[in-house]
């Protein structure tokens, strides 16, 4: 028997085995985000919150941007 369970990122239904454990990972079949099972009684989804690596990337630093302008003398080329 399977159970509903509202997804959280986009509200469709999401159809759970009834034999679900809790802290489980189902993927909703519409958004394909992936729920943790949070609560059992009544069944309840959560989003799961993964460290997102990437936004490593994004930490620039203003020292590592130290063009050095002298490198480009103007060269006359007449
Ligand atoms: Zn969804």
């Amino acid at each position: 028997m399977n159970m509903l369970a509202e997804c959280p990122s986009c509200g469709a239904s999401v159809k759970v085995t009834s034999n679900v454990k809790l802290g489980e990972i189902i993927k909703c079949t519409l958004c394909k985000t992936d729920l943790e099972v949070i609560w059992l009684d009544p069944l309840e989804l959560d989003l799961v919150y993964e460290p997102d690596e990437e936004m490593d990337d994004f930490d620039y630093e203003d020292d590592d941007d130290d063009f050095n302008y002298d490198d480009y003398e103007d060269e006359d080329e007449d």
